[in-house]
C-alpha cells in the first residue's frame, strides 16, 4: 500500500544536491516545499522558486505566528520551512521534499516521527571547497564558514535514517530512488539494514578524510 511520505533530505551547501534531487523527482509528481529565508538572492535565482525571499523582520513575524513548521539560522542567516502548504499536501495524499539542514532536519523528526531523513555526503570537504569556489556567488571567508558547517553537519548525519554518497550522479539519483520507492511501499527493509553499516563508514570516511586535509583547521 502506497501513503503520502515526507522525505526530509539535508546535504552540505555546495554538494550537488540541487542536480541530484531535480533528476531524481523530475517525473514524479512530489511536492516541493520552497522555503523562506533573510540571506541575499543569489544571481539566477528567482522569488518563490528556489526560495522566497524576505526580511528578518518578516521572518521573525513568522517564527511569532507559528507560520513554519521548523527554522534555523545558518552561516548568519535563517531558514524556515511554511508549515501550511506541508500539512496541505500531506493530507491530499502527496509525497512531500524538504530540503533542509539538520537543526530543521530534527524539528520535523521531533513533529513527525515517520519523516524520513536522507543525508547526502560529498565525497569530501576538499571537493565541496572547490565547488563552492567554482560557484564563485561567496567570498573566501563565507565558504570556510559553510565548509566548517558542512563538517558539523556530516557529525549530526549519524542519526538520519539513510545517508548516500554523491560521488556519481547516477549512483546517487539511484540510491536516493532507492529509499524513496522502498519508504513509499512500507517495505521499510532497508532501514536498520546492511546498508547502514555502509552510511556509518562512509559517514566515518569523510570525517576521517576532513582531519588530515588541508582544510582540517578551519575556523568555527
Ligand atoms: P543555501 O544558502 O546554500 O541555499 O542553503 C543553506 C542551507 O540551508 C542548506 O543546507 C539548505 O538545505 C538549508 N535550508 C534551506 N531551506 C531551509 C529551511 O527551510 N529550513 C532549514 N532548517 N534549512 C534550510
Amino acid at each position: 500500500m502506497n501513503r503520502a511520505r515526507l522525505f526530509v533530505i539535508s546535504a552540505p551547501s555546495g554538494c550537488g544536491k540541487g542536480t541530484v534531487l531535480s533528476r531524481a523527482f523530475e517525473n514524479r509528481p512530489v511536492f516541493y516545499s520552497v522555503s523562506y529565508t533573510t540571506r541575499e538572492k543569489r544571481e539566477g535565482e528567482e522569488e518563490g522558486k528556489q526560495y522566497h525571499f524576505i526580511d528578518r523582520r518578516r521572518f521573525e513575524k513568522m517564527i511569532e505566528d507559528r507560520d513554519l513548521l521548523e527554522y534555523a539560522r545558518y552561516v548568519d542567516n535563517y531558514y524556515g520551512t511554511p508549515k501550511l502548504p506541508v500539512v496541505e499536501n500531506l493530507a491530499r495524499g502527496n509525497d512531500v521534499i524538504l530540503e533542509i539542514e539538520t537543526e530543521g532536519a530534527f524539528q520535523v523528526k521531533k513533529s513527525y516521527p515517520d519523516a524520513v531523513l536522507v543525508f547526502i555526503l560529498p565525497p569530501s570537504l576538499e571537493a565541496l571547497y572547490e565547488r563552492l569556489k567554482a560557484r564563485g556567488t561567496e567570498d573566501d571567508a563565507t565558504i570556510r564558514k559553510r565548509v566548517s558547517k558542512a563538517l558539523d553537519e556530516i557529525k549530526h548525519s549519524y542519526r538520519y535514517d539513510y545517508a548516500i554518497l554523491n560521488d556519481d550522479l547516477d549512483t546517487a539519483v539511484k540510491d536516493l530512488l532507492e529509499i524513496v520507492d522502498s519508504e513509499r511501499n512500507e517495505q521499510t527493509a532497508l532501514r536498520h539494514s546492511t546498508k547502514e553499516d555502509d552510511a556509518v563508514k562512509l559517514i566515518e570516511k569523510v570525517i576521517l578524510d576532513a582531519k588530515t586535509s588541508s582544510l582540517s583547521n578551519l575556523e568555527k
